[in-house]
This record gives C-alpha cells, sequence and structure tokens, in this order.
C-alpha cells in the first residue's frame, strides 16, 4: 500500500474525470489534496465526498489566480509535496481553420497552465528534498492527431517541459514524469464524440467505435487507471523513475 500521510497534494483539473480519480486516489492513500478548476460546484461536489479533498477555485492559464491558489492551499496544509498538472482542454478544426484564438486557448490551458501549476512548488520541493511532479499528458504528446493541431502541439509541450524538469531535478529528490492517457472516459472523450458524429453524420454509437479503434485493447480508457499509475508514480518505491512519458492506452503509442 502506498502511504502519501502527510503529504499535500494539488491536483489541477481535479473536480471531474481523471483530475478526481487522481485525486480521491491520492486521498485514500492518506495525502491531503487541493483540487482546483474554475467551477465551484464541480469541485464541491467532489470534495464533499472525501474528508481528505479540499476544493479552491483556480483558473491555471491566470499566474495571478495560481499564485492565490498556492498562498491560500499552502497556509491551511503546508507546502506542495506532490502535484499533479492535469487541467486540460481540447478544440478541433482542420489546420487551416484554427484561428489563432483556439492556438492561443489550447496552448494557455494545456501548456502554459501546466507549467504555472508547477512552477510554485519547486522551491517548496527542493527545501524537502522531495518532490513528486506528474503531468496529465496524452498519446497526443506522443503522436500526431488529425484535426487536433494545438492540442497535439501542446501535449508534444508538456512532454519536453518534463523531461526538462527532470533534467533540471535529477539530483533533488523530485522526480517528473507524465502519464500518457489513449481515449478515456470522461466529459472530454464525451464532447469529442458529439463533435465527431455533428462533422461526419455518424450516430454517436459510430463515433465511439471510431475512437475506441484507436486502442489495439479496442476499448476506452478508465480514469480510474490514469490515477493507478499517477499513484504508483508518487510512490516511495518510484524514486528512480523520472524523465517517463508513460502510455496508458492499451498499446497504442510505444
Ligand atoms: P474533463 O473531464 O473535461 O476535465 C478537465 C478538467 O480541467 C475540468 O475539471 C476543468 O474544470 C479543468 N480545467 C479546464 N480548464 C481549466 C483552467 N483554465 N483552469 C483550471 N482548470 C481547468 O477532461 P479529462 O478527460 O478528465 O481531462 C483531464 C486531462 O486528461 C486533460 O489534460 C486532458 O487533456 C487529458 N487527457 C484526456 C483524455 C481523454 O480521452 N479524456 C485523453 C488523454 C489526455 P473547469 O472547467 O471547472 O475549469
Amino acid at each position: 500500500m502506498t502511504d502519501l500521510s502527510g503529504k499535500h497534494a494539488l491536483v489541477t483539473g481535479g473536480g471531474g474525470g481523471i483530475g478526481a480519480a487522481i485525486a480521491f486516489a491520492l486521498a485514500d492513500a492518506g495525502a491531503h489534496v487541493t483540487i482546483c478548476g474554475r467551477r465551484m460546484e464541480e469541485l464541491e461536489f467532489t470534495a464533499e465526498r472525501h474528508g481528505n479533498i479540499h476544493a479552491a477555485a483556480a483558473d491555471v492559464t491566470d499566474e495571478t489566480s495560481i499564485g492565490k491558489l498556492y498562498m491560500q492551499a499552502q497556509k491551511a496544509r503546508g507546502k506542495f509535496a506532490i502535484v499533479v498538472a492535469n487541467a486540460g482542454a481540447a478544440g478541433s478544426a482542420p489546420a487551416e481553420d484554427v484561428s489563432l484564438e483556439l492556438w492561443d486557448r489550447t496552448l494557455a490551458v494545456n501548456l502554459t497552465g501546466a507549467f504555472l501549476s508547477v512552477r510554485p512548488a519547486l522551491a517548496g520541493m527542493r527545501e524537502q528534498k522531495w518532490g513528486r511532479i506528474v503531468f496529465t499528458a496524452s498519446t497526443a504528446g506522443l503522436k500526431g492527431y488529425a484535426y487536433v493541431a494545438p492540442y497535439v502541439a501542446a501535449k508534444h509541450g508538456v512532454i519536453g517541459l518534463m523531461r526538462a524538469l527532470a533534467a533540471e531535478t535529477a539530483t533533488t529528490g523530485i522526480t517528473v514524469n507524465a502519464v500518457c492517457p489513449g481515449f478515456t472516459e470522461t466529459s472530454l472523450l464525451d464532447r469529442a464524440v458529439d463533435r465527431i458524429a455533428a462533422k461526419t453524420k455518424v450516430d454517436e454509437a459510430e463515433a465511439r467505435k471510431m475512437l475506441q479503434a484507436n486502442n489495439p485493447q479496442g476499448r476506452f480508457i478508465q480514469p480510474q487507471e490514469v490515477a493507478d499509475a499517477v499513484l504508483w508514480l508518487c510512490a516511495e518505491g518510484s524514486a528512480g523513475i523520472t524523465g517517463q512519458a508513460i502510455s496508458i492506452s492499451g498499446g497504442e503509442t510505444w
């Protein structure tokens, strides 16, 4: 059993989907978990279901908002020993129709937001000579997909950021890794299914089958499977694992 008691963890985008599964896994292991996102109702709904989970509104694209979150959460529960930069969003369009607004927005949440979410934790982790940073990247950080160029570019950027931070922190007791889920059953996936169904004139079941076909196991990944990998990366025994992008995709990428 992984024991994270006494550790304070931040999970961005922890109100629902993959982030909520990660928050519950860390909280069940004994960590105090601060979850953040923009919608307080979703965060409170999740926090109400576990005594170790605490809700805080913050927008990861806004440096001031993240600064305020760090100040309040760390004052209440101590410095973050674990940060899971999980908040993300995807929009789709053929590359020639991608507006600068969609490009900027996608990079802001998935890449700049990931950087802003982990940067303020580094000094405290160095001081404690212990830290676990995990990015929720994507198989889109390891391979290309059509019609999601800004998302693929952002997630490749997240893998680069993870590798740079791993190199920089290698001797400090901090590990930095990324989990790379394939198509995972969350509301983000439901929105992608709706877009495909609307654009290609197939029904929802057919659109889901099209996405499942990307996974050699012929199924969607479950949020719990991603959470299990994050929990393992946070364990004491994972101290030697850093700079890795771990694909959770039924073998879609290697
Ligand atoms: P989700 O259910 O839509 O959750 C995304 C979370 O991110 C929400 O809680 C959302 O909360 C939060 N978020 C979005 N923009 C934010 C912002 N500016 N500031 C703070 N929080 C923000 O999607 P999910 O599938 O669980 O996605 C979680 C992560 O997994 C993302 O990074 C995604 O790219 C990645 N991923 C997903 C899949 C998949 O197939 N589902 C596959 C690979 C990777 P608010 O809206 O309240 O802010």
